[in-house]
């Protein structure tokens, strides 16, 4: 008899970012803090991702994801659908415009609470992908790890953790500010008391009030 293993987080993260990625027509994607590039292996490996572009600050995750992608042996059609930069993501980069989405895996939990509103801005109103998905921990899940010790954030690296009521707000108030519209999806097992171990916010661009930041601003003078 065999018993089904439960699968990875980090897998169902993956198939849940992937399948709201078809959901919502993307080919040419960014995944910023793309990290040692498991992501962009999994977009690579379908062909409907036509563009994957992996940003990270690290150049020693962004070392490991060369390696993990065998950039260097690649054939030069797929060669031709993946880019890896090296960037902060605090900092506003007019390569990113243009593509159909961007992903935020488990990032914004790395940053400093203050340099939060600067990725937002570069993100939401400068790079302006149609589509935005950014996962982070639940923080209320935390109690129903058996290893981690209560009171504790389940990676040492991370700045913060949210409860769905603050990851809401915040990704309200996100899209408010910058003419999207968001809503909600569970990752992993949805706990009827504490909710699921990853939560995902999916924005879209609003269809009524599309118009850049710098449109907007000229409209208001
Ligand atoms: N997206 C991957 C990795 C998450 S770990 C995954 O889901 O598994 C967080 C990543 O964000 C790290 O690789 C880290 O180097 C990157 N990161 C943190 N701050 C950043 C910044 N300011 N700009 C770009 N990348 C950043």
């Amino acid at each position: 008899e065999t018993e089904e293993k439960p699968t990875p987080l980090a897998v169902r993260r993956r198939d849940a970012i992937v399948a709201a990625l078809h959901e919502h027509g993307a080919a040419r994607v960014l995944d910023l803090g793309c990290g040692q590039g498991q992501l962009v292996q999994a977009l690579l490996r379908d062909a409907r991702f036509t563009e994957i572009v992996g940003v990270d600050v690290s150049v020693r995750a962004l070392t490991i994801a060369a390696r993990r992608l065998k950039l260097d042996r690649m054939g030069e059609r797929q060669a031709a659908r993946v880019t890896l930069r090296q960037g902060s993501l605090v900092y506003t980069d007019k390569q990113l415009k243009g593509y159909d989405a961007a992903v935020l895996s488990e990032v914004i939990e790395h940053l400093d609470l203050p340099r939060l509103p600067a990725l937002e801005y570069a993100v939401f109103g400068a790079a302006r992908p149609r589509t935005v998905l950014v996962t982070t921990p639940n923080v209320e899940y935390n109690v129903r790890w058996e290893t981690l010790p209560a009171g504790h954030a389940r990676h040492g690296d991370h700045r913060f953790e949210w409860t769905r009521e603050q990851f809401a707000q915040w990704a309200h108030a996100v899209a408010e500010r910058h003419g999207y519209e968001v809503g909600f999806r569970p990752v992993g097992p949805d706990d009827p008391e504490v909710g699921p171990p990853t939560q995902m916010a999916v924005f879209t661009l609003g269809t009524t009030n599309d118009s850049s930041d710098s449109e907007k601003e000229a409209k208001a003078a």
